[in-house]
């Protein structure tokens, strides 16, 4: 199930991606009060953006300005929503975003072809140890997604190890769709319980909120530690609530691919312009085909590199790397720059560690520092000196280091929403 145009010349994609393109400018023109309102300030007429290229001559929409004018950027009644959802907002109050009948269909297809994508077939029966409610996308997504391509699901929900494996056990699952570092837990219960996972039937998990990879596409730390222990094929799979759209890896495992008929994506710099190929950029998008609220050069905060080599699947489409980080969580330490993930991966190495937290702030002189809360019930002097030696060797970084009762590095953990667990807590202004 590969969309033909995945498989088209690289010319043909951008052909057809901007007569998309044309199609929505027309419609936010005359349906979205935000963007009708920007054209106007910016002197901007339907007929100006023909190309990709063109697209430079809109300004980027913010995570600021969504917020902001929340209701101006829908574009239909609100009488046609059928689904509500929200995002976090960088201001403090959630982001809503409303899908139409058509936005649950566009959702739908977006999520088959990602699950195809990473060899997901009607034959096929997932557990889904994610949320479906709490006013989140992805669940939703992946039921309708599953749905669509006519394959089983089982919606267990988030936590309950013993309940997932009562029901890997039960009704054999061929894939899980999980938070990565859920599986250690997993792991761990099935370990401590006397099942072996390696019989269990699962072959594959769609893996969401955690990197798998490093840069080089091979196997971070916490893949490393899950495929050592358990036998089954990792997918990255990286989305958002505001791109309403996947990118899933196929078999080859070398980035997720980009839908060239749902979103158009950019990766641009500090200064909004499109960074060099291969350069580390925040990756900004538009989405095609959405009817409530479609967004224009959505910065999306996420620093990603992107990849246009052909991949050996048979798709030609862009593919994007781990996400490097979030901008707003870039540290600047003594000449350094780096994000959380890298420090995360760091932390992993420890088997003694328990749980974990960052802290980042800025001390008086205003420069960023780290503290890093852990638990860890074997926790000493020459472990504490350990990481310290870790993180000066691998990152140049010297961070603080605390030792907590578990309990609340967990309570620390849990994010506002219980979406999923949070390891960065920035305290910086
Ligand atoms: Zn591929």
């Amino acid at each position: 199930m590969i969309p033909e145009i995945e498989k088209a010349s690289t010319e043909k994609i951008k052909a057809f991606q901007e007569e998309k393109l044309q199609e929505l400018i027309a419609y936010v023109a005359e349906k979205s009060p935000y963007y009708k309102r920007i054209f106007k300030e910016h002197d901007i007429k339907v007929s100006d953006i023909k190309t990709l290229e063109d697209l430079a001559k809109l300004p980027v929409t913010t995570k600021e300005e969504l917020q902001h004018y929340n209701d101006d950027f829908l574009c239909v009644p609100k009488s046609q929503i059928i689904d509500f959802v929200t995002t976090s907002g960088t201001l403090g109050d959630p982001v809503i975003l409303g899908q139409t009948d058509k936005d649950l269909d566009r959702l739908a297809h977006n999520e088959a072809i990602s699950l195809a994508c990473s060899g997901v077939g009607e034959n096929d029966i997932i557990q889904m140890t994610t949320t479906m409610d709490r006013r989140f996308m992805a669940g939703l997504a992946y039921f309708l997604g599953i749905r669509k391509l006519g394959a089983g699901i089982i919606r267990v929900g988030a936590g309950i190890p013993e309940l997932q494996w009562d029901t890997i056990l039960k009704f054999r699952p061929t894939y899980l769709i999980v938070v990565p570092s859920f599986l250690l837990k997993l792991i761990q219960y099935a370990e401590t319980h006397g099942i072996d996972i390696n019989t269990s039937g699962v072959k594959g998990a769609i893996c969401i909120g955690e990197s798998l990879r490093n840069q080089d596409f091979s196997l971070n730390v916490l893949a490393d530690k899950i495929k050592s222990k358990w036998n089954i094929e990792l997918y990255s799979t990286y989305a958002s609530t505001e791109m309403s759209t996947a990118f899933a890896e196929c078999s080859e495992q070398r980035g997720g691919h980009h839908h060239p008929e749902l979103i158009v994506a950019e990766i641009l710099d500090d200064n909004d312009q499109a960074v060099a190929d291969g350069q580390e950029g925040e990756l900004t998008i538009t989405t095609l085909g959405v009817e409530a609220m479609p967004l224009l050069r959505f910065k999306t905060g996420d620093i990603v590199v992107a990849h246009t080599s052909p991949c050996a699947c048979g798709r030609n489409t862009m593919r994007l790397g781990p996400v490097v980080g979030r901008k707003k969580q870039m540290i600047k330490y003594k000449g350094t720059t780096l994000y959380p993930p890298a420090m995360d991966n760091l932390l992993n190495d420890f088997e003694e560690v328990e749980g974990y937290v960052f802290e980042i702030y800025q001390n008086e002189i205003g420069t960023d520092e780290i503290l890093i809360k852990i638990a860890s019930s074997s926790a000493d002097h020459k472990m504490m000196q350990a990481i310290k030696d870790h993180f000066r060797s691998k990152l140049r970084v010297s961070p603080n280091i605390e030792i907590c009762p578990n309990e609340e590095i967990q309570k620390l953990r849990m994010s506002k929403l219980g979406r999923k667990p949070i390891s960065v807590i920035d305290k910086r202004q």
